[in-house]
């Protein structure tokens, strides 16, 4: 005790408190733009730095203001300089800018269940739902929940549950992080009927395994792998003639077909081939926000949107919002990462690596392959080019402000500019400059 007041006053004394902190009135706006939990924490943190005597007190709010978060939310936008187009890690479909504006639009309150005319309830979604029909006109109906796995639990158990769904052996897949399809389809009540085997399954196999349990037969899309060699499947058109609902999970959410992707399946030729729904992805290549959409026979449709569970899978208006303008508006970053003509990408990565050299950085441009990623067009690589770095760069990069991520290969960092918007050129390109620095 006695000797705390030799060495002089405490320290401690001349620590500001949070409340002081916050009542000084530069701190006002970061409050109520942020709220005031976060600023708070950040004062607490602050404190302590004081506390421990590595911060003036005077300069506690400027020490604030400095570690406020841009935003409330902690989810971070990062470059993708990876190549992989629909990085499901990296939150899958970038939107558009016309589905950006329509989400800040949406966030208040919105008609999404009133008609304006005449103030009565109206359908939830009815301006989305309509401009999905008439990008897929084949379909009779349409209606969309939060995610593909969802359209997929929402069929099983409107259509099958208690019942079986026949499954091709070559079919029973895993979608990533552990979750597979035919688990998921179990979990609803429905029994999986395996036809076939792993590499061939015939029609007739099909047409033995049909009966009066049946609720549907499944075709479901190999979206993340291939598969090579002695093979057979049954194509939609086939199964259709077999006299039960077809159902197709085609995985990314083409909506018709795609010269780009001859081998990708699309919900317009599903339909036309005879599948009785067609379930797919809104976040892979359609570009456009999470969600499940299914088309198909106004029967089939309506009965899973008047099922109990669907209430359970509704899509929010901020959804709702970006999926319609994606769908009207101009071409998506998706699709522009896409058809990105290699020219225009390697006149871009020499100018980035050439500024890199005049900073005294090695850089290099390398021809590297870019996929689509996410569960789409597995077999489908698109020749691209990278900027070639020291590994120890991706590190501080994702590190940085903002993060930029990059493919790691041995001991190379590659930097593959195809889904950086070109604007942002110039960001990733002093990211790396203050990243060797660092
Ligand atoms: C991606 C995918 C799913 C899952 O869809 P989510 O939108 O991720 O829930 C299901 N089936 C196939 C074939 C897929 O490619």
């Amino acid at each position: 005790m006695g000797d705390a007041v030799q060495r002089g006053p405490d320290p401690r004394r001349h620590v500001p408190s949070v409340a002081a902190m916050l009542d000084d009135p530069r701190l006002r706006g970061h409050n109520d733009r942020l709220g005031r939990s976060i600023v708070k924490a950040v004062a607490r943190d602050v404190q302590q730095v004081i506390r421990q005597g590595d911060l003036a007190p005077q300069e506690a709010v400027d020490a604030i203001i400095a570690a406020l978060p841009e935003q409330a939310s902690s989810l971070r936008a990062v470059h993708n300089a990876t190549g992989v187009i629909v990085h499901t890690n990296l939150g899958r479909a970038p939107l558009s800018q016309a589905a950006v504006e329509a989400v800040v639009a949406a966030a208040g309150y919105t008609d999404v269940e009133m008609d304006l005319a005449d103030g009565h309830r109206a359908r939830r979604g009815r301006f989305t739902l309509s401009v999905l029909s008439r990008a897929v006109p084949q379909a009779e109906a349409v209606h969309v929940v939060n995610n593909g796995a969802a359209a997929l639990a929402l069929a099983a158990t409107a259509l099958a549950s208690g019942r079986e769904i026949l499954l091709s052996r070559g079919e029973f897949v895993e979608i990533g992080d552990g979750f597979r399809i035919p688990e998921l389809l179990s979990s609803t009540g429905a029994r999986i009927h395996e036809v076939g085997t792993t590499n061939r399954t015939r029609l007739a196999d099909y047409a033995q395994a049909v009966g009066p349990q049946t609720g549907f037969i499944l075709k479901i899309h190999p979206s993340n792998f291939t598969v090579r060699g002695f093979t057979a499947e049954v194509g939609l058109a086939e199964l259709a003639t077999l006299g039960v609902s077809v159902v197709a999970d085609i995985g990314s959410g083409l909506l018709a077909p795609d010269g780009l992707l001859p081998d990708e399946p699309d919900a317009t030729t599903a339909l036309k081939d005879g599948a009785s729904l067609v379930i797919a992805s809104a976040d892979k290549l359609l570009g456009g926000p999470q969600a499940g959409l299914i088309f198909g026979a106004a029967a089939e449709v309506d009965s899973l949107r008047r099922h109990p569970l669907a209430r359970a899978l509704r899509v929010d208006k901020l959804t709702l919002a970006a999926l319609e303008a994606t769908l009207t508006g101009p071409r998506t970053p998706v699709r522009q990462a896409l058809q990105l003509p290699l020219a225009e990408l390697q006149e871009r990565s020499q100018l980035f690596a050439k500024s890199l050299r005049g900073h005294g950085i090695d850089a290099q441009v390398v021809p590297v392959e870019a996929v689509v990623g996410g569960g789409g067009a597995p077999g489908t690589v698109l020749p691209s080019c990278a900027i070639a770095l020291p590994s120890y760069l991706a590190r501080r990069l994702r590190a940085g402000t903002p993060p930029v991520v990059g493919r790691v290969v041995r001991d190379q960092l590659l930097l593959d500019l195809r889904c950086v918007l070109e604007a942002d050129d110039d960001q990733v390109l002093a990211a790396v400059i203050k990243a060797e620095a660092a």
